[in-house]
């Protein structure tokens, strides 16, 4: 059993006085493996004051200092890179050699990049006649989700604690496990007390009163817009900065010029890594009208190679992370069905074999229409839509034609794909099945969030900005 049961804060390892502690479910199989303690308001003030107090020193410490600080945390983080990925498997079903491959490593690059950009981060820069100053804003709250659990709060804690900031971070509350790792590991590496506190919680407790926080300066918040929406809502009411990365319904355009079988194969992979439970996932392909019957067969073959199975099987899909996410998936596969999308291979149901555990068939829906809701909802999991277009216009207009404005794909020879690009209305577009560049910034455009995170431009968004005027 995992017991989480004590927060992380002020250096020191305590007990929360929010008295409800519940259980944590494998989702593999719907055991229960562990228990976690959710805090309170009181917690969430403890975490922060002792966050404000170290920000008085911490803030003032110099690059080099800090990425003395980087080189311990990355070697603490590798000595325990087995535990992370055991971890990170537990509490939300990823494969074991996803978690070991990607969950755990993205992780700790979040780290390294942070490291390498202190090399050479200019804080303070000269502008006629005045100095411009970059300070940290202050304590931070970094609220996240279950899905690349490890990875989404190193994306936070290492850009922050670079800018020189103080943090109390609450991870999901249904994936606990690998958050109280990291605090485990931020001690090992000495970082100093009260610069990093963990808290765990539900959001509308928890999450909402570090967002209503007063001594609070900034939210950066990671999960679903509706929660984000509160979130920004909240934070208003005390003027934070907060920064959201939001949901997805990322469109995949394959251009006629493409390679039709690798395009469609790198799709679909692309949108079952993970169960599909990425925010960035290619979830509409969107294919030129005459190929969409050959587009179908290399869809309908590409997602019969995702295995699903236990994690620690050689299965490439785990179950998704809880079972009310595999209810949403049902639901959303059903309104597929009723309202006329032709399935082309999954469906309602576990895989055959598979009775316990929240695991789902690899699903591709044809003939989709980008108002179903199949195509305008975020499923976050394994199910796919392909819409057809006539031309390249309409493509780019599909594209265009969600509330979300995450990533988008563009698949086709590279000077065409470059020029559809331009034209498409998300913060980070793929070329040609290209995978992830943590050095890209990463965040949204209109509903999928603000701000952007990742790589040595993530910095800027922990720092405030002082003109001093007269300076010379
Ligand atoms: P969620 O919004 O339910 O929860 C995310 C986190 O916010 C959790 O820690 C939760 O406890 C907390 N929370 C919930 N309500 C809150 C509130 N009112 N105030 C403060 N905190 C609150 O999301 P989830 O189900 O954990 O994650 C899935 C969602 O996350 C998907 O929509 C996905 O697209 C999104 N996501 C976005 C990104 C990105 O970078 N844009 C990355 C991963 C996941």
């Amino acid at each position: 059993m995992r017991n989480n049961l004590q927060f992380y804060i002020d250096g020191t390892w305590v007990q929360p006085k929010g008295a409800t502690v519940i259980d944590v479910i494998n989702p593999a199989d719907e055991a229960v493996i562990g228990q976690v303690a959710l805090g309170d308001a009181s917690d969430v003030d403890d975490a922060v004051s002792a966050a404000r107090k170290a920000f008085e020193t911490y803030s003032l410490t110099s690059n080099k200092e800090r990425i003395s600080l980087f080189d311990r945390i990355i070697a603490a983080y590798d000595k325990r890179a087995n535990d992370l990925a055991l971890a990170v498997t537990d509490e939300m079903g990823a494969p074991q050699w996803l978690s070991e491959q990607l969950q755990v490593t993205v992780g700790v690059a979040h780290f390294k990049i942070a490291r390498a950009a202190l090399e050479t981060y200019r804080f303070d820069e000269p502008l006629g006649t005045s100095e411009v100053v970059r300070e940290p804003i202050g304590v931070c709250a970094l609220i996240t989700p279950w899905n690349w659990p490890l990875m989404l709060m190193a994306a936070k804690v290492a850009p922050a604690l670079a800018a020189g900031c103080t943090v109390v971070l609450k991870p999901s509350e249904i994936a606990p496990f690998s958050g109280t790792i990291l605090a485990e590991i931020l001690h090992d590496a000495g970082v100093p007390k009260g610069v990093f506190n963990l808290v765990h919680g539900d959001g509308r407790v928890v999450g909402n009163a570090l967002t209503s926080h007063p001594d609070v300066d900034l939210v950066s918040f990671t999960g679903s817009t509706a929660a984000g929406i509160e979130v920004a809502r909240t934070g208003a009411l005390t003027v934070k900065r907060v920064h959201q990365e939001l949901g997805g319904k990322s469109p995949n355009i394959v251009l006629r010029s493409a390679d039709l079988a690798s395009a469609v194969e790198g799709g679909v992979a692309q949108m079952m890594l993970n169960s599909g439970q990425n925010c960035s996932a290619p979830s509409r392909m969107l294919v030129h009208v005459d190929q969409v019957a050959e587009a179908i067969s290399y869809a309908k073959a590409a997602a019969e190679t995702w295995s699903v199975g236990h994690p620690s099987s050689n299965a490439k899909m785990g179950p998704v992370a809880s079972e009310a996410q595999w209810n949403k998936i049902q639901r959303l596969i059903q309104s597929g069905l009723d309202e006329g999308a032709t399935l082309v291979t999954g469906g309602l149901g576990r895989p055959d074999g598979l009775d316990a555990g929240f695991y789902v068939r690899p699903t591709i829906f044809a003939c989709v229409r980008n108002d179903m809701t199949i195509a305008r909802e975020e499923i976050f999991g394994p199910v796919l839509v392909i819409i057809a277009y006539s031309d390249e216009d309409e493509a780019v207009r599909i594209a265009n034609d969600t509330t979300y404005g995450l990533a988008a794909y563009v698949q086709g020879e590279r000077v065409a794909a470059e020029a559809i690009a331009r034209r498409l209305r998300a913060g980070q577009v793929y070329l040609n099945n290209v995978n992830l560049d943590l050095a890209a910034p990463f965040g949204g455009y209109k509903q999928s969030g603000n701000g952007r995170e990742w790589g040595p431009m993530a910095i800027a968004e922990f720092l405030e900005i002082k003109a001093i005027i007269g300076f010379r």
